[in-house]
């Protein structure tokens, strides 16, 4: 089964959930209209569901190909990137000034949903290259702007980002690259990164490299770090294309999933060194690369929502169509599967999971949008240091919810989801690479309980969790039925929340190894709880809007089934938070 766009899932999402629709009356983007964002999300939605999402499964069968240092993309793709590049949706957010339409990061995010989940090695890709932009508007010099962003912002030029080599994987500080001054003032780039996204391909004439490595005389770790430019082939002072620099690509890797986009070794210096211009300020470089690393991290979340929500409506489809036995209370015949109430519980746990990543990644979107341009600085900081906070969350839960959702669509198939023939075995193969890139999610839940919480002495969490409990008191005040328990086990989950915040921000917070044990519990309860809360709000939005009773019945229904078979998982993860350190360091003995 192809993939249909869920526009309108979508826009209630980023309007209600994510908030957009009040950023959007705050005139936080000027004079952006409802009607111009309702355009741009049918028009990418048409464009997912038409030209790429047919692509998923030729780039899965084909792969991209490496011979003689070049790499060849699947059939199609090169004129899909085109396609793709010509509609303008590359620039979708980028800066005016460069070219780009400027338009909301959260318009993006929704975007950037939908061509991943037409094609998840597709929609990587650009992902590396707004990084890029971003990296390069925020810390390039003059010249490097002037020269690089118009053609990465317009499409025609391509970006990578290089951290990873074999001994420097999570432990970025332990890379070894060098970087020698040249007495023009650019820099000589010798060594080798491993696994780089698309860092070689037939989809663009230039390839722009943003490669970590370390000067002669840095100091250890990630604080002796600079970042470099280093492009594929030099650049003319008319802009035309010049010599190749010394810089190539060694080989690509055979993986599990993401079969079509290229990951490559690369190998700078063979012929004395590649040609790199500083980024930024030397042994700054991991200020410039956080730029890239939080956009790249919200782009995997998305990854993550993508798969699943591809992986559902698969799912759904297939159950709606394969009949066996018969479910309760028929008395003939056999029934579709979706009829059974165990499979019904799967379908709707994806459904649930699926749109409480969509709300929370989307809200982290919106959070950034106004961390750039909220008029007054106050705002901005606040805005700032909530996106902060969500994007470990958001990228963490986001790509687990997209490798159990698509390990679910497996199951609802069946033995048929094990054949590679119905698509569902290669979401499930593919989700799995976003819990591990861009920072593991292990990585993700250090930095949410190490630096994330610590935020203005612990009020940026505690504010958001305030946040989390009025909505729950909202759901209390209707008394409606339909919500079941909803109130009360948002209200326990939230709760939960607060008081293993409070743990790890108390005094046991000083025990770092009993906070790092229990950090992924941790991440795991905070989504609950905000996905929980979130899901419930868009619920209370469709039944204001009352309109369309069908929207407001699903809207409730599907809170009600995060709230009392997802989110009451909240209490048992708070006891693994403040309880479980000990087990975990008391039990070596177990490993021997
Ligand atoms: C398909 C693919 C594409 C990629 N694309 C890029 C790219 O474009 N650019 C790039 O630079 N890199 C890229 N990577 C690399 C990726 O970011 C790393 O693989 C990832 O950061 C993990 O590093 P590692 O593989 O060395 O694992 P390790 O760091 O060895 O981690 C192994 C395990 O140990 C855990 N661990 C490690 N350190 C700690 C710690 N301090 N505390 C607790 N747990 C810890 C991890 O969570 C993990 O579970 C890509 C990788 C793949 C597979």
């Amino acid at each position: 089964m192809t993939y249909r766009a869920p526009v309108a899932d979508i826009s209630f999402t980023l309007n209600n959930g994510a908030d957009f629709a009040r950023a959007l009356a705050d005139g936080l983007y000027g004079d952006l209209s409802s009607d111009v964002v309702e355009a741009v999300l049918t028009e990418a939605g048409k464009f997912a569901t038409d030209v790429l999402a047919p692509l998923n499964t030729v780039g899965d069968r084909e792969g991209a190909r490496f011979k003689d240092g070049a790499v060849t993309t699947a059939a199609g793709w090169k004129e899909a990137y085109h396609a793709w590049a010509q509609a303008g949706w590359n620039a979708l957010a980028a800066p005016a000034q460069w070219g780009g339409q400027e338009l909301p990061h959260a318009l993006n995010a929704a975007c950037l949903e939908m061509w991943n989940s037409a094609a998840m090695a597709f929609g990587l890709a650009p992902v590396l290259t707004m990084a890029a932009i971003d990296a390069l508007v925020a810390h390039g010099s003059e010249e490097l702007r002037r020269v690089y962003l118009p053609k990465l912002v317009s499409g025609e030029w391509m970006g990578t980002m290089q951290l990873t080599e074999p001994q420097a994987g999570s432990d970025v500080g332990a890379l070894r690259t060098r970087a020698e001054r040249a007495p023009d003032g650019s820099y000589r780039i010798t060594g080798q990164k491993i696994f780089i996204t698309y860092g070689e391909h037939d989809l663009t004439d230039n390839i722009i490299h943003l490669v970590l490595a370390r000067l002669p005389e840095a100091p250890p770790g990630t604080k002796g770090l600079s970042l470099f430019l280093v492009p594929k082939f030099l650049v003319n002072a008319d802009g035309s294309l010049g010599r190749r620099n010394d810089a190539r690509a060694h080989s690509i890797e055979h993986k599990l999933g993401i079969h079509a986009s290229p990951t490559c070794t690369m190998v700078y210096g063979d012929r004395g060194g590649a040609t790199g211009f500083l980024v930024g300020e030397e042994n700054h470089g991991m200020t410039c690369m956080f730029t890239m690393i939080n956009q790249a991290r919200l782009s995997v979340a998305l990854q993550g929502v993508a798969i699943a929500e591809r992986a559902t409506q698969q799912a759904l489809a297939y159950a709606r169509e394969r009949k066996q036995g018969r479910a309760p209370g028929v008395e003939t015949g056999s029934s579709p599967i979706i009829a059974h109430p165990d499979v019904k519980r799967m379908l709707l746990t994806m459904r649930a999971l699926t749109r409480a990543a969509r709300a929370l990644s989307y809200a982290t979107a919106v959070a950034l949008d106004r961390a750039q341009r909220s008029p007054d600085e106050a705002a901005r900081k606040a805005a700032y240091e909530r996106a902060s906070l969500l994007t470990p969350v958001a990228k963490a839960f986001s790509t687990d919810v997209g490798s159990e959702v698509a390990s679910l669509g497996v199951q609802v198939h069946g033995g048929m989801g094990y054949i590679e023939e119905t698509g569902a075995a290669q979401h499930y193969r593919d989700a799995r690479i976003g819990q591990i890139y861009e920072g593991t999610n292990g990585i993700q839940a250090i930095d949410l309980v190490t630096r994330k919480l610590p935020l203005a002495g612990g009020a940026t969490v505690r504010a958001y969790i305030g946040e989390l409990k009025r909505i729950v008191e909202a759901v209390n005040a209707t008394n409606d039925p339909a919500f079941g328990w909803t109130g009360v086990r948002l209200q326990d989950a939230t709760e939960a929340l607060e008081r293993a915040t409070n743990w790890l921000l108390g005094s046991q917070r000083n025990d770092l190894t009993a906070a790092l044990a229990g950090a992924t519990p941790y991440l795991r309860l905070f989504a609950l709880a905000a996905g929980g809360a979130l899901l419930a709000d868009e619920a209370l939005a469709a039944v204001r809007m009352g309109g369309n009773g069908a929207e407001a019945a699903g809207r409730v229904a599907i809170a009600r089934f995060f709230a009392e078979n997802v989110a009451v998982q909240g209490e048992s993860l708070e006891r693994t938070v403040v309880q479980s350190a000990d087990s975990v360091n008391a039990a070596d003995a177990a490993l021997t």
